[in-house]
């Protein structure tokens, strides 16, 4: 058997990538296709191909399970039966031989015929466990990937099916499972490395796995990403591509500033601030194991595949000030705690937000002032309330002895955050930042920057959040072609 140092001289002769195709890269015969076309310009770099269910399918199987299990097992069965179709059609686009045809349809009806006597068990039972779900999802996968490997060979592409329950090995959190990389390396050895000597391309599924006795499992929604990731991982890939329906990252939102640009190279943290400001960056869970390893990983488009997209590096290229993007999230409420009695008391801080962690209320933004008269945070405009009252119930006494005067929530705020990792010690963005707000006459309402300088963050109105972000993405020129 192989060990890991075998594996490594392995690569370092042979190297390889991995291709992820979302759920729109393969959302029909059209897609999928394009998905045939794009392996095909990549077949010397020794692709796996690792690929979602058609878009709507997982949740139009979630759906299923859960009218089954509330008792309405014809409506489920009826969804059921529209699933089949659209899986059957998108088959008949694809000219074969008339024994794969045969073969690909027998399988995906035998697919059903489970998915149907899973259902009906769910609708006896009255029960739908996180086990039994993950059973029922995974289907859509095992089907779009079955399809797309018969569309490969039929596209004189030599691939080869893989199920990923015998890849992926993980514990047993259904429907959120986790991976367990040395067990599933050692898969990964057995089952890939052969077929790439033998010049195969394998094609398997995203999101899913299963326990190490052979139950099946998914890592959560939107897994297919951290499914990639993983097998990046594991087999020590070149590079990790993530084919999607956008060009890659943006400077900004579009829909908001029209001269948004996509930006060409991201480092791991920056592309964590951004997902964690709702841009629509990977999960920074789901690039876990890729960053671990430093596997670059590009996010293009499968429909403008000329595009250079995206690529995430642990260094990444800095542009001017190095300010990459700007984001807005809306429907915040900044909330207040002041008092003159709060300076040089330690304490004050802990039992704030020990107050608010006990509501279970997300705390996005912290900002106090030095002279210590207020404390202010931002949360979801619907916790505010939540978050008001714990406070009020932790404070009774302070607030009885005056040495907290005010407690209270502003609504309708934002936060604008500037990110970019090299900013870190580069002198003026703020100054920039504030000059741009100030010349649109924009109130900023506070303020916080992380010590690690990849993010600075503003609280304004939320009528004034779009134009701030127009605003300070043209007084970084993002807007024009890049520099570095
Ligand atoms: N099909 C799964 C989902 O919709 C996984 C994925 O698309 O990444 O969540
Ligand atoms: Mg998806």
């Amino acid at each position: 058997m192989r060990n890991s140092s075998r594996l490594k001289a392995i690569w370092i002769d042979l190297p390889m990538i991995v291709m992820k195709f979302g759920g729109t890269s393969v959302k029909d015969a059209g897609a999928m296709e394009r998905v045939i076309e794009i392996v095909k310009t990549r077949a010397a770099r020794r692709p796996v191909v690792v690929a979602s269910a058609m878009v709507g399918v997982t949740d139009a199987l979630i759906r299923c399970a859960e009218e089954a299990h509330a008792g309405r097992e014809s409506e489920a069965l009826k969804h059921l039966d529209s699933l089949t179709a659209r899986h059957l059609v998108v088959t008949e686009e694809f000219i074969m031989e008339p024994s794969r045809r045969q073969y690909l349809h027998d399988t995906i009806k035998r697919h059903f015929q489970e998915i149907r006597t899973l259902l009906k068990g769910l609708a006896i039972l009255g029960e739908l466990t996180p086990r039994s779900l993950d059973a029922v999802v995974s289907y859509g996968e095992r089907l779009s990937t079955l399809i797309l490997a018969e569309a490969m060979r039929a596209r004189e592409l030599n691939a080869q099916w893989v199920d990923a329950r015998q890849l992926i090995v993980t514990d047993d959190q259904f429907t959120r499972a986790n991976p367990l990389m040395e067990l599933s390396e050692k898969r990964a050895e057995e089952i890939l490395i052969p077929l790439l000597e033998e010049q195969k391309i394998p094609v398997t599924q995203g999101f899913i796995g299963a326990t190490q006795d052979g139950r099946t499992t998914t890592l959560g929604r939107g897994g297919s990403d951290y499914s990639a990731a993983i097998l990046g991982a594991l087999l020590e890939a070149e590079e990790i591509e993530i084919w999607t329906d956008v060009d890659g990252v943006m400077t900004a939102d579009p829909r908001v500033v029209p001269e948004a640009r996509t930006i060409g190279e991201l480092s791991y943290a920056e592309a964590a601030e951004l997902a964690y400001f709702g841009a629509k960056v990977l999960h920074p869970k789901t690039v876990l194991p890729a960053v671990e390893r430093g596997i670059p990983l590009c996010i293009l488009n499968t429909f403008a595949p000329e595009g250079s997209g995206t690529r995430i590096v642990e260094q990444a290229r800095n542009n001017l000030m190095g300010v990459k993007a700007i984001t807005a999230i809306k429907g915040l409420s900044l909330v207040t705690v002041e008092g003159r009695g709060m300076l040089g008391v330690p304490g004050v801080a802990a039992k704030v937000f020990t107050a608010v962690a006990h509501e279970g209320v997300n705390v996005l933004m912290i900002s106090q002032s030095s002279s210590e008269q207020s404390i202010c945070f931002v949360v979801e405009a619907a916790s505010a309330g939540r978050a008001l009252r714990a406070l009020h119930q932790a404070f009774e006494l302070e607030l009885a002895r005056r040495n907290i005067d005010r407690i209270h929530a502003q609504d309708d705020v934002a936060i604008v955050a500037v990110v970019g990792a090299g900013m870190r010690g580069t002198p003026g963005i703020g100054a920039k930042v504030f000059g741009a707000l100030g010349k649109s006459n924009i109130n900023v309402i506070s303020v916080a920057q992380g010590s690690s300088e990849h993010n600075l963050s503003l609280v304004v109105r939320k009528e004034d959040a779009d134009e701030a972000v127009r605003q300070i993405h043209r007084e970084f020129k993002l807007g024009e072609s890049e520099s570095a």
